[in-house]
Formats: structure tokens, C-alpha cells, sequence
């Protein structure tokens, strides 16, 4: 089985169009595949269009921002119902903190003299889904910084000028959006936050005890030891393994949807649980 299970488009801060992901799904042969944008399912019925006419199995899906222990992480929301109530009321909440967060940052960064970063970083984008590699872009076009790196650690992190704090729902309230919309919740890239193994751990468990479904073991950055500690963590948990490349389509950058290790335990891969 080759399974990718998060991905963006253009919906989030991806390069392409849902059309176009689908496209490459299809291209490196993928049985399965989701779009999950951040905070936003917007691009789920062009995805689906084309879907049905590549005969790519698509399961819809999200990134949703959230809190644990004051520290934001994404929970992936897999095979929900992208009309329920409950699910958009709680993205809505998310994309309105995303404007007033980007106003913050924009004047954070005109203290710091950079002018119209508002105007300038809006431009950029193809829908008023504004994130922070939305303003990076900008500051990299600008002449600001050279690259992603430097850009995210000089001007859209803690106290610098652009770094400015959210209070995003804590993880059993997204949880629950994505479970009222039928989906299953998977926290996503447990190791890309800036926590100890012990604090990942806590964090799996913690995530089991608000009723998450699973954790991604795989991603397209995982090194060995950190898919053989994930997928200890989700058995120990009693959590699904999740697959999925995170792919944004940016360049310079050689993640390639469905490019991806294998789960070294499939028997509780999430894939058997979703409707496709
Ligand atoms: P946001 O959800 O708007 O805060 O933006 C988070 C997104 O920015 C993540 O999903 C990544 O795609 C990207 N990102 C965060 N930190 C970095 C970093 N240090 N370098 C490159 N991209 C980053
Ligand atoms: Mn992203
Ligand atoms: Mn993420
Ligand atoms: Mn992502």
C-alpha cells in the first residue's frame, strides 16, 4: 500500500492547487491519499472533482492548530464530513485568530521598519488563509532574509518581531470538532516540536486520554529511530500509525508526495479505519 495522509495545497501555505496534489498522488501511484490544509477544508471539493476523475482514492481531510500545555501542536483530522457544523464553527475560530494574529504581525514587523507587510504578504496569497510562511515569503522576496530557516528564527518566532502568541483550543476540544464530523484524529509529526521524548510521550498520552484515534509514526523527515519510537508510543498507547509527507510543494525542497518509509507495523494502520 502506498499511503500519504497529509498534505497541502494553495487552500494553506502550499504551493499548488488542490487539483494539482491530487495530480501527483496519482502520478507516484498512491492507493490512498488526503489533503489536509491547515484550518481550512476549502479545497476539498476541487480535490474530490479530480479525485473522481483520476480514480484516486481520497479521503478528506485538515490540519488543525491546537493547544497542549500552552504549546501549539496539529492534529490531523482524517475522513470528516467537511459540511458539519460543529468541524467549520471550530475552523472558523481558528481562521479568525489567523487574521488578527496577522495584523499583530504586521505591525510587529512595522516597529521593526518593514512597511505594508499586510498588503505585501496578502498579495502572495491566493486566499485570505494567511500563515506564517505566508509572511516568510514575503520577507524572503523583500530582501529581508535568504531563506525559511533564518527567516522563521530572525522575525516569526517568540519575541521577535513577528513572533506573536496564539491561544488556540486546547487538543481535547479539536479532538472533539473532528470527531463530531465522523473523522479520526491523529496528531501529527510528534517529533517536529521543540519537546524532550519525555514530553512527547506525555503528550501521547495525554492525547489518548482526551480520546485521540492515532499519531503519525511516518513523515517524510522521520529517521529510523524516530519511526521505531513512534510506533513504540502509539502500540504502548494504544493509538492508530498514520503516514503522511507533509508536502507543501515549496522549492528547494525534496519531499515528494507518497515518497515515504513504511510503517513498521501496519496490522494498526489507520487506513483500515477510514471510508474511501
Ligand atoms: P502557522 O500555522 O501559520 O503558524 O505556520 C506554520 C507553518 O509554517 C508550518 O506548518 C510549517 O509549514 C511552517 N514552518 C514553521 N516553522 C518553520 C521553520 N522553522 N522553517 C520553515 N517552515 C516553518
Ligand atoms: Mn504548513
Ligand atoms: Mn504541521
Ligand atoms: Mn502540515
Amino acid at each position: 500500500m502506498k499511503v500519504d495522509l497529509h498534505n497541502h495545497s494553495y487552500y494553506s501555505d502550499g504551493v499548488f492547487s488542490p487539483s494539482e496534489v491530487v495530480r501527483f498522488s496519482e502520478e507516484a501511484d498512491c492507493d490512498l491519499f488526503a489533503l489536509t490544509d491547515h484550518d481550512t477544508t476549502e479545497g476539498f471539493v476541487e480535490a474530490q472533482k479530480t479525485a473522481d476523475e483520476l480514480s484516486v482514492k481520497l479521503v478528506s481531510g485538515v490540519e488543525i492548530s491546537a493547544f497542549w500545555r500552552n504549546m501549539t501542536i496539529h492534529i490531523v483530522g482524517l475522513g470528516v464530513d467537511v459540511d458539519n457544523d460543529i468541524l467549520q464553527d471550530g475552523l472558523v475560530h481558528n481562521q479568525q485568530l489567523r487574521k488578527e494574529r496577522a495584523k499583530k504581525i504586521s505591525l510587529g514587523l512595522w516597529r521593526a521598519g518593514i512597511k505594508d507587510a499586510l498588503e505585501k504578504t496578502q498579495a502572495l496569497s491566493k486566499t485570505d488563509m494567511l500563515t506564517r510562511t505566508h509572511f516568510a515569503q514575503m520577507l524572503i522576496r523583500e530582501g529581508h532574509c535568504k531563506d525559511m530557516k533564518s527567516v522563521f528564527r530572525r522575525y516569526l518566532t517568540g519575541k521577535k518581531p513577528g513572533g506573536v502568541r496564539v491561544e488556540w483550543k486546547n487538543i481535547d476540544e479539536v479532538v472533539g470538532w473532528i470527531h463530531a464530523a465522523g473523522g479520526q484524529a491523529i496528531l501529527a509529526h510528534p517529533f517536529r516540536y521543540k519537546m524532550t521524548q519525555t514530553k512527547i510521550k506525555n503528550m501521547l498520552i495525554d492525547f489518548k486520554e482526551v480520546l485521540g484515534d492515532g499519531v503519525e509514526v511516518v513523515t517524510a523527515t522521520s529517521t529510523d529511530e524516530e519511526i521505531s519510537l513512534s510506533n513504540q508510543w502509539a502500540e504502548e498507547n494504544e493509538l492508530f500509525s498514520s503516514c503522511g509527507s507533509d508536502f507543501h510543494g515549496w522549492p528547494n525542497q525534496r519531499i515528494q508526495i507518497g515518497c515515504l518509509k513504511d510503517l513498521p507495523n501496519d496490522d494498526n494502520a489507520i487506513w483500515k479505519y477510514l471510508p474511501c
